[in-house]
């Protein structure tokens, strides 16, 4: 197994890392033939404006766009906005997932912050899962989540924070910045089973 993880801007590094850490073979993706015999890919945090850009000067839209047709893709944070159908302002993105988001929900970067979410879908034998510590750094939210998305995750008070639409992930936060690898295994296991 080969998974990409797209390397233009943000925390690429870490997520190539953790793939690393679980064994799997990871591809720092800048131009579209990078994509080649890939079996999934990561669109880090970063800045999503600054991503969106560089993907645009490197014709890497489209490509990127007919790959999540027919591979697992995963964006957290920033990716996670660049994988949104709609954010309510005009900035390049991929637009493949029926999620509507909010970029900066949560305030400035002074107001990052980390907090333990209950992710049932990372229980491993039907158990309850360990809470899952989780970084947001001025993170989006996800403000509606279309018919064929399941909420994987919600903060306290409701918000949703962690999505999937069938080989399509998302989250608010960024898992490659903790030490706990278990939102990147349960990408593995998406992949694995695509
Ligand atoms: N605020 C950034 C954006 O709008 C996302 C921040 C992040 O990826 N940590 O793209």
């Amino acid at each position: 197994m080969r998974i990409g993880v797209l390397a233009l801007q943000g925390a690429f590094q870490e997520h190539v890392q953790m793939l690393q850490r679980l064994g799997v073979a990871a591809v720092e993706v800048r131009l579209p033939a990078d994509l080649e015999g890939l079996d999934g890919l990561i669109i880090p945090g970063g800045e999503s404006t600054t991503i969106g850009k560089l993907a645009t000067t490197f014709g890497l839209i489209e490509p990127l766009r007919q790959f999540a047709q027919q591979k697992p893709v995963w964006g957290t944070c920033a990716g996670m906005i660049f994988l949104a159908r709609q954010i309510g302002r005009d900035q390049p993105l991929l637009g493949v997932m029926d999620i509507v988001v909010e970029r900066n929900a949560f305030g400035r970067q002074v107001d990052s912050f980390e907090v333990d979410l209950d992710v049932p879908a990372l229980s491993a034998n039907g158990s309850q899962p360990e809470p899952y510590p989780a970084v947001f750094i001025r993170a989006p939210r996800l403000v509606e989540a279309r018919d064929g998305v399941a909420v994987l995750a919600r903060l306290a008070d409701g918000t949703a924070v962690a999505a999937q639409q069938g080989h399509w992930l998302a989250t608010s936060f960024h898992p490659e910045l903790t030490g706990d690898p278990r939102f990147h295994a349960y990408f593995v296991r998406m992949v694995a089973g695509a």
